[in-house]
């Protein structure tokens, strides 16, 4: 196979484009890709300052790479969960990353700064860790990027991502979260713009961009995916896609163009009714102290529970 760009040997090949591209224009597709979803979800205006939400793994690294190449003043956050074995060797590709381009990373670690774990946040607020985690990402970014004086936060989401989360809301018909599942969630009180520039690319993309640019990343999934509906979803979209090629793009960018505004107003509901919590000031529904709040005194008890007794 040729490359569609300059006809040199192709080293990808993207099936739902029906294209083969050699290593330098495949980099220069990835770059294209994530300009035209910028210019066309509209989601960063010229001098806006970004915070890339970095986990160590492809997406995130993949990300912060394209937007320091398309030329945006773009630092990185990341989050230590504390996971045994996972989030130690992540923090490292993530300084790794940033300390051979000279660039910043903000490190926020919740057993260092909150007091508990992913693990103790799970069964203190008898969620799925999964959404202890998120739980926590979404208020540290948010917080995170309000006191550094950051326009935006984008995250790693990719198209595999968003098709297998549509699915998932589609299957469920949850319309609330549908109605959220937009490139571009706008700022408001409290909140900073959320962005996710990588919705053009698939995964296999990202990670064959990385190899490409030479950038190291983690490899393992985190361990506490195991079982995860999502992973299902991705499965059975992988699947469908191997037999038509070109049906995960359709999937999310048909919801994009003719679905998303079906469910908007639904959206605008659940961001009405917000208070101020009353122990850091985020915005809340709820009346008092808002979630992360609560799950950070539970889940710093049962922490310190679960820590081994030394001496
Ligand atoms: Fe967090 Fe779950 Fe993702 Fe692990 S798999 S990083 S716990 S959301
Ligand atoms: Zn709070």
């Amino acid at each position: 196979m040729r490359c569609r760009v300059c006809r040199q040997p192709a080293v990808v090949e993207v099936r739902r484009h029906n294209a083969g591209f050699c290593p330098g224009c495949f980099v220069a597709h990835c770059r294209n890709q994530v300009e035209r979803a910028i210019k066309e979800h509209r989601m960063i205006a010229p001098g806006e300052r970004v915070l890339v939400a970095v986990s160590g793994g492809k997406d995130s690294l993949a990300l912060w790479d394209l937007l320091l190449q398309l030329g945006y003043d773009v630092d990185g956050l990341y989050i230590g969960l504390g996971i045994k074995g996972y989030s130690e060797p992540s923090l490292d590709y993530a300084r790794r990353f940033a300390d051979e381009r000279d660039i910043r990373l903000v490190e926020v670690d919740l057993p260092r700064d909150f007091g508990y774990d992913v693990r103790s946040g799970a069964v203190a607020d008898h969620r799925a860790p999964c959404s202890a985690c998120g739980l926590s990402k979404r208020h540290i970014f948010d917080r995170a990027a309000l006191e550094g004086g950051y326009d935006v936060v984008a995250t790693g989401h990719n198209l595999d991502d968003e098709a297998a989360v549509l699915l998932g809301n589609v299957l469920r018909w949850d319309l609330a979260y549908m109605a959220r599942q937009r490139p571009v969630l706008p700022g408001g009180e409290g909140f900073p713009r959320k962005v996710k520039p990588l919705v053009r690319l698939a995964e296999r993309e990202t990670a064959a961009y990385c190899v490409l640019r030479g950038i190291d990343y983690q490899v393992e999934e985190c361990p506490m995916s195991v079982g995860n509906r999502h992973l299902g979803y991705k499965d059975a979209l992988n699947a469908i896609e191997e037999r038509s090629p070109g049906t995960k793009a359709a999937f999310y960018s048909g919801f994009l163009e003719r679905g998303a505004e079906l469910v908007a107003d639904v959206g605008e509901q659940s961001r009405e009714g917000l208070h101020a919590c009353t122990n850091c000031g985020a915005p809340t529904t709820a009346q008092g102290q808002c979630a992360f709040c609560r799950l950070v005194e539970r889940a710093a008890g049962e922490h310190r529970r679960r820590l081994p007794v030394s001496g």
